[in-house]
């Protein structure tokens, strides 16, 4: 049984656009649909691409496994500036970076759907970042070829690559 990981933007790197949600959404509909009924899903609990693959899976009955940072913090095990330990448990706790590479580990094969930005502009809501973590890996002149918006996803879209799992980058384009 293959363990596919669907990971990308939260709501609050989405822009609140109907058409944009739809096809991301739709996204993951379709990778799930391809996969079921012969695959457990993952996702790792935020809103936004996370959320949307749980509801898929649950509500088709798959198996699925929910990596849920216990900490709102990249790195739990630190200490804070006033030199406290960030969690006082750090073995068995999660911020984001320890649930990324426990779902990483985890998966068989992980997707990140996320979309271009090129057309988009800053607003209140809404902050376009170009994706620094697949800027990081691609070569100079390779790097007007990185259109999308950053995510967390993409962190562990690497993390997984580093692994040898299975790795895939869906950017949304034209909605
Ligand atoms: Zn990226």
């Amino acid at each position: 049984m293959t363990i596919i990981g669907i990971v990308g933007p939260s709501l609050d790197n989405i822009p609140n656009d109907s058409k944009l949600i739809e096809k991301l959404k739709g996204e993951v509909w379709s990778i799930c649909h391809d996969w079921a009924p012969e695959a457990q899903f993952a996702s790792g609990g935020a809103t936004g691409i996370d959320e949307w693959t749980k509801q898929y899976a649950v509500d088709e009955g798959h198996s699925f496994k929910e990596f849920k940072p216990s900490h709102e913090h990249w790195d739990a095990t630190r200490k804070d500036r006033s030199g406290n330990l960030i969690c006082p448990t750090p073995d068995f706790c999660y911020g984001f970076k320890a649930r990324n590479m426990a779902l990483a580990g985890y998966v068989g094969k992980l997707y990140c759907i996320t979309f271009n930005i090129e057309d988009l502009e800053w607003t209140r809501a809404f902050h376009p970042v170009v994706c620094y973590h697949c800027l990081r890996r691609t070569p100079k002149e390779m790097a007007a070829h990185i259109t999308h918006q950053a995510s967390g996803g993409c962190w562990t879209l690497h993390y997984a690559e580093d692994l040898d799992k299975q790795v895939e980058l869906i950017e949304v384009t034209d909605w």
